[in-house]
């Protein structure tokens, strides 16, 4: 169960019967949002819940049984001249709601809310936007400065804010069957088998490239991989990380499935990741994505910290290396890099050779 962030207060409340969940934007945050969505369910089953998220991660909750609505925020299309936004924000206004979940800090998320007219506004008072807000709750804080908490929690702790009382921390997604045929099919092209193993290996990072572990020690990993357990590599690449996936496709001793000249969306990447038998992963979205499929997962951290995941770690190891430097938060690395540098890829290897003796071949023999 949740540990409550801050001092939640409980209020009580009429019913809502529409409220809105504002979620997050990065796809592991949008993760570790979901139980957030099983807990509100729960507390007002009769409700009418939708969800306003951006485009781009809109896949990441569809088949959600939680969610009667999605309203996608398409910033960099429909959306993102003055008008399109403004046509978005009185469309929300034209829904009614009672009440409105924010779960990003941001000023700008608070006042979308205010201005769409929802009548309750729960979220954090941050970034100066506590006026905003009909339920401001205060921030967890050691004395002044913020306190470091993982984002299930600090998430969770607004529905403890309302009285909500399943709190369960488990991470959850969903696939449709379109979905789990559309990676069926990619699969079978590449001829990877019913039972192979497949080891995901998401080898970029969106945040910025301090987080990326050296692209030929990952291809060493997954080379003994694929000699111990005859493992097939499912490269997890956004569009943009194309060169990655050429770089390392490069060094693998056999032919990775590849996602670029796909048409791929977050939707068939969660059937693919389902499908995977483990995935080897920066500190990055798939990473979210494997743990609420239950699957195993190693995880190379570097410049970040581990407290802000630090839940739902069973069938996770983090593999880093202690550096005085760490952890930074910094997207570009200012000196040499490292805590990933200095990290040998064996460590890496053994990780993912215990998750696999520990998951799944015994289950197998
Ligand atoms: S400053 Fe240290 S922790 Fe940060 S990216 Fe560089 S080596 Fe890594």
């Amino acid at each position: 169960m949740v540990r409550h962030c801050g001092q939640p207060t409980l209020v009580s409340m009429n019913s809502p019967s529409k409220i809105l969940i504002r979620f997050p934007n990065w796809v592991g945050d949008v993760v570790m949002a979901t139980p957030v969505l099983r807990a509100v369910r729960r507390q007002y089953p009769d409700a009418h819940l939708a969800v306003f998220i951006k485009k781009y991660a809109r896949q990441l909750l569809d088949d959600c049984p939680h969610i009667d609505e999605v309203i996608e925020y398409d910033a960099d299309g429909e959306h993102k001249s003055l008008k399109g936004y403004y046509r978005l924000l009185y469309q929300l206004r034209e829904k009614d709601f009672d009440l409105g979940i924010l779960l990003p800090n941001s000023f700008r998320a608070a006042w979308e809310m205010r201005f769409a007219g929802v009548k309750r506004r729960v979220g954090y008072a941050r970034q100066g936007r506590g006026l905003l807000l009909t339920d401001p709750i205060p921030a967890p804080r050691d004395g002044r400065k913020l306190r470091i908490v993982n984002m299930v929690d600090y998430y969770l702790s607004i529905c403890a804010h309302l009285g909500c009382a399943e709190l369960s921390r488990t991470e959850e997604l969903f696939t449709s069957m379109e979905s789990d045929k559309r990676a069926d099919a990619i699969l079978k092209k590449n001829g990877v088998k019913e039972n192979d193993v497949i080891v995901s290996l998401a080898p970029g990072a969106g945040y910025g490239p301090a987080k990326l572990y050296p692209l030929d020690r990952y291809a060493k990993v997954m080379n003994a991989l694929a000699d111990r357990y005859g493992a097939r590599v499912l490269l997890i690449t956004s569009p943009k990380e194309t060169s990655l996936a050429d770089e390392i496709s490069g060094d693998l001793k056999s032919k990775p499935v590849r996602l670029d000249g796909e048409n791929v969306d977050l939707g068939v990447v969660k059937s693919l990741i389902k499908r995977a038998t483990l995935m080897v992963t920066n500190d990055t979205g798939p990473r979210h994505i494997a743990v609420a499929m239950n699957k195993p997962v190693v995880v190379v951290f570097g410049p970040t910290s581990t407290v802000y995941t630090d839940v739902n770690l069973g069938k996770t190891i983090i593999v880093r290396e202690e550096v005085d430097c760490s952890p930074c938060q910094l997207k570009i690395c200012p000196i040499d890099h490292r805590c990933m540098e200095r990290l040998e890829h064996g460590r890496v290897l053994a990780a993912a050779e215990e998750l696999m003796e520990r998951h799944v071949v015994s289950k197998k023999s």
